[in-house]
């Protein structure tokens, strides 16, 4: 994979949208409530992920009311977020474990452990991806992690920072190999924001983008 254009994507990137110079928050009060959204976004978009989040919360303000409410109730509060039945099933599951290992239901206590058993524990928890993993290791503890979506996988393969067959997670590791702590979050939203606003799926607007003297789709 090509090192060179990993940071002439995130230089370019963040001449434009700035997400390096000034970060967005992303993070929560516990961990555990980004590792439950992030959960909830797996296939569907934002719009539907919160949603879901929202009356979830609403309804039921703890993580003790969640587990009491159970499986039926809880797939009821996140049908928006599609897959209802699955995502429920796997949220009770995932707090059961989750009570079971730190007393609580929270994840304030493993922020405390170092990166790699953060990762290897959460990856372990079921129906938890490399995606999901890196989006609360960077997001919700603060620690060196670089999250690949839809959108950086294209961006990245166009480029030419991976060749086609790479998949999503190792264009993860590769980024997290190579990219400082200090530019994961924002890099990761600005190659977001220029997946959806310029190097779209279809129609990507190459004559307006920044990357175009490198990108090997231009070239
Ligand atoms: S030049 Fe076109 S294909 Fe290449 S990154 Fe830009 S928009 Fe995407």
């Amino acid at each position: 994979m090509n090192a060179e254009k990993v940071f002439f994507i995130l230089d370019e990137l963040e001449k434009i949208y700035h997400n390096e110079t000034v970060p967005p928050e992303l993070g929560h009060d516990d961990p555990l409530d980004g590792l439950i959204l992030t959960v909830l976004s797996q296939n569907t978009n934002d719009k539907n992920r919160d949603a879901a989040f929202t009356k979830l919360k609403t309804l039921y303000p703890t993580w003790p009311d969640v587990i009491k409410a159970g499986r039926a109730k809880l797939e009821d509060a996140v049908r928006s977020a599609g897959l209802a039945h699955t995502k429920a099933g796997r949220i009770i599951n995932i707090l059961q474990i989750i009570h079971e290992d730190f007393g609580e239901y929270s994840l304030e206590k493993l922020a405390h452990e170092d990166s790699g058993k953060v990762r290897e524990y959460l990856r372990a928890l079921p129906g938890v991806g490399a995606k999901t993993v890196a989006c609360v290791m960077l997001f919700d503890m603060k620690m060196p992690a670089f999250p690949v979506d839809t959108h950086i996988t294209r961006i990245s393969k166009r480029v030419g920072v991976a060749p086609e067959k790479t998949s999503p997670e190792e264009i993860s590791r590769f980024y997290e190999s190579i990219v400082p702590i200090s530019r994961c979050l924002g890099g990761h939203v600005n190659i977001i924001e220029h997946g959806r606003e310029i190097c779209r799926a279809r129609n990507p607007k190459c004559e307006a983008c920044v990357l175009s003297t490198k990108c090997d789709v231009r070239n």
